[in-house]
């Protein structure tokens, strides 16, 4: 079957039984070819509802749980979302299909040029990158950027990294999954001008968040 077909097939199948009901964000992933961003052994597997492993010994998340992620945020199409953990940069595209402009965090430089090769070469050209510690935000980088309206974590961290929700405007909504190293669950932030609202969800499985505001090194 064409990748095509197996594209609405999943969006059939896995995203729309589970709730994932916002039209832009089912376009979005109509339209972004995730057999671009995976290694050539896996991409007949492209479109099962699974997570692949990629380079530097991480993993491509799971299609639902992005969308469900992404859903959370209710994105809107003027929205600036810094996004931490480019990984493959499949999600990056379904961002930037989305809101204004990406900023995406990656600790792994290798990563974080294989994603951009992709990215460009698709055209996509509302993605600003960086290397280095993602629970820093956006601190010290280029272009000079203080707040987000969304944040998005794709690494599992033990807390909410401060430098993040210090990062995210008022009104703002952030998505991390909170646990230990082998299960979390899906936290929404919501900042509001005295405090913030947290609301615990659905149970999953990333790879960690390494830095100096979550796991150490
Ligand atoms: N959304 C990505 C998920 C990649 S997995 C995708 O669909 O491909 C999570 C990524 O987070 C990994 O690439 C890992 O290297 C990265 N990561 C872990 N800790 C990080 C940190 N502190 N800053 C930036 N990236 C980090």
């Amino acid at each position: 079957m064409r990748f095509e077909d197996q594209r609405f097939l999943m969006i059939e199948k896995h995203l729309v039984p589970r709730g994932i009901s916002n039209v832009e964000l089912l376009a979005s992933f109509a339209k972004v070819p995730r057999e671009r961003f995976v290694d050539d052994k896996w991409k007949e597997y492209s479109y099962q509802d699974h997570p692949l492993q990629i380079e530097c010994n991480q993993t491509t998340s799971q299609p639902f749980i992005i969308a469900y992620m992404m859903q959370l945020l209710d994105i809107k199409a003027d929205d600036c979302i810094l996004e931490i953990g480019t990984g493959s940069g499949y999600q990056t595209a379904l961002l930037a299909e989305l809101c204004k402009e990406v900023y995406t965090v990656e600790r792994y430089g290798e990563l974080s040029m294989q994603a951009r090769e992709i990215l460009r070469d698709l055209d996509y050209k509302n993605i600003f990158y960086k290397v280095g510690d993602g629970t820093k935000g956006w601190e010290n980088s280029l272009p000079v950027k203080n707040d987000f309206d969304k944040i998005i974590v794709s690494a599992g961290s033990p807390n909410i990294p401060d430098s993040l929700i210090k990062q995210l405007k008022v009104g703002g909504k952030l998505v991390i999954p909170i646990g230990d190293t082998l299960s979390q669950r899906i936290i929404l932030l919501t900042k509001d001008e005295t405090e913030n609202h947290i609301e615990e969800l659905v149970p999953c499985t990333f790879v960690p968040l390494i830095g100096q505001e979550a796991w150490k090194e």
